[in-house]
């Protein structure tokens, strides 16, 4: 391939069908930025998926390259901050949305999107976590500041076997806490268990409408699915935990009772790590890098080439997708 010709999944909108293809361009097809990256790994985040597949209104304008992160070896800087080789990680930020994202070889994004490649990871590693991971820390964090602490309860995680759940049950469970994993997929519990889930419960039995109250079981959850799923927890939480609720897998929308917040001191708070302080992101990069043990990268990252992109991101928009998929941009 020539210096500067570089392939990219690019999603064009034809008569109003939204198609995502294999193309190859070049540097002057990149949206004006500070810092040019060669993208070395991307993922596949549910938010990808929904772009990829043209569900939900994800983004701004075609043509467009998702890829809602990526990290990469920064090639060309008009900031201070990088200088060409400088090892960068990228989540967040409306990139693979508003801008062009990672799942392309390269990328031109702002200098205060990218942070530089915490100490103890690799790019591999780096994008295993990705966004998901990053979420995934952020909710567990949330949990801590909340005073909800490895002795004072069982914490549920729900879509457990996908990318934020898998990465929040294995961080949950190397800081110590109990983990009961919620998951509609009874062939994922072996890969939850070594995680570190020591309890499973099914989504049918979790999707039950619940009564105002409900006997207490939970001290802290982590929540990607919304719904009645989340009304359920909500019902089930002991006195004064919290729910740190990020994702909307199963439903965006919430009807709960007021009484788990008036008579049980029950916290729901929302989690965001799309644009979350630089301060607040290096320290969960740092986290995150310091907790998860090698075993955790090996069992939760799958790896893919570009051009396995689109069918993967129809398997994660039906919840088929275990862990988290990667996206090697050298193959
Ligand atoms: P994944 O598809 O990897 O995981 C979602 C999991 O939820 C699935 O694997 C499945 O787990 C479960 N699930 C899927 N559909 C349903 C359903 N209808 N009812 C109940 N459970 C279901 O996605 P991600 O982990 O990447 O993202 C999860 C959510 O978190 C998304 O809504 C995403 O937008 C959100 N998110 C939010 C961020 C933020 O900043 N707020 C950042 C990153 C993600 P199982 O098979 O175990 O049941």
């Amino acid at each position: 391939m020539s210096r500067n010709r570089f392939k990219a999944l690019l999603i064009e909108r034809e008569d109003g069908i939204v198609r995502a293809r294999l193309r190859k361009l070049v540097d002057a097809d990149l949206p004006a930025g500070e810092v040019l990256v060669a993208v070395r790994y991307s993922s596949l985040n549910y938010k990808d998926g929904m772009a990829i597949t043209g569900k939900g209104r994800i983004v701004a304008s075609y043509p467009h390259v998702p890829g809602v992160d990526f990290s990469g070896c920064v090639l060309a800087s008009e900031n201070a901050e990088f200088k060409p080789g400088d090892e960068v990680v990228l989540t967040g930020w409306g990139v693979g949305e508003r801008h062009w994202g990672g799942l392309a070889q390269r990328a031109r994004v702002q200098a205060e999107w990218l942070v530089p490649l915490p100490r103890g990871l690799d790019l591999r590693k780096a994008m295993t976590i990705g966004s998901a991971g990053l979420t995934a820390m952020l909710c567990v964090m949330a949990l801590e500041e909340a005073g909800v602490l490895p002795d004072s309860g069982t914490v549920v995680v729900t879509g457990a076997a996908g990318g934020v759940g898998s990465m929040a049950v294995a961080l949950l469970a190397q800081l110590g806490y109990r983990v009961a994993a919620v998951t509609g997929r009874n062939s994922s519990h072996a890969f939850l268990r070594q995680l570190g889930a020591a309890e499973f419960l099914g989504r049918e039995e979790m999707s039950r409408p619940p009564r105002k109250l409900e006997s207490r079981r939970w001290a802290g959850c982590v929540d990607v699915v919304g719904g009645v799923m989340l009304a359920r927890i909500l019902a089930e939480m002991n006195y004064g935990g919290t729910v740190a609720a990020t994702g909307l897998a199963g439903d965006d929308s919430l009807s709960t009772s007021m009484m788990p917040f008036i008579l049980r001191n029950v916290c729901l708070r929302g989690v965001e790590s799309v644009t979350p302080p630089r301060a607040l992101r290096e320290r969960a990069w740092r986290r995150l890098a310091e907790l998860l043990p090698e075993q955790a990268y090996q069992a939760i990252g799958q790896e893919i080439p570009l051009a396995e992109v689109a069918a993967a991101a129809e398997r994660i928009m039906r919840g088929e997708i275990r862990g988290r998929v990667l996206v090697d941009l050298e193959k």
